[in-house]
């Protein structure tokens, strides 16, 4: 059976989606990510490769390890959430209306976990 390409509903073999609702939405999404592909791709990059040093300056440096760190977790949350690309993998798997919703799920976790970091740290709990 073939399923809206956006919300996952099954619909007969000769359309994509199933109300016009969806075929908007799909536009969003994808005028979305062509615009901000690019930046996305390099803030993700910079600060996925930021956290991970700040992990590791974090045994000798608590203070640059944690602020930075939690920093960069709780942008990339943001940008997560406002930008919600999932894998097409993922899109393909459970369509667009679910991939957006997990990632923005994700995009939350990342965020908190950020911010737990800021408040341990500043708490001086690490
Ligand atoms: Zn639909």
């Amino acid at each position: 059976m073939k399923k809206c390409e956006y919300c996952a509903k099954e619909i007969s073999y000769h359309e994509m989606y199933c109300s016009d609702e969806c075929q908007d939405g799909a536009n969003k999404y994808y005028e979305l990510r062509e615009k901000y592909q690019k930046p996305y791709s390099i803030i993700n990059g910079i600060f996925v490769i930021a956290v991970g040093i700040c992990i590791f300056l974090y045994s000798f440096m608590r203070d640059v390890g944690a602020i930075g760190g939690g920093s960069a977790l709780v942008i990339l949350g943001i940008m997560y959430f406002l930008l919600p690309f999932a894998p097409d993998v993922m899109i393909h798997k459970y369509k667009l209306k679910k991939s957006i919703l997990i990632t923005k799920i994700i995009a939350a976790v990342v965020f908190a976990i950020g911010v737990t970091v800021l408040i341990l740290y500043f708490t001086g709990v690490i």
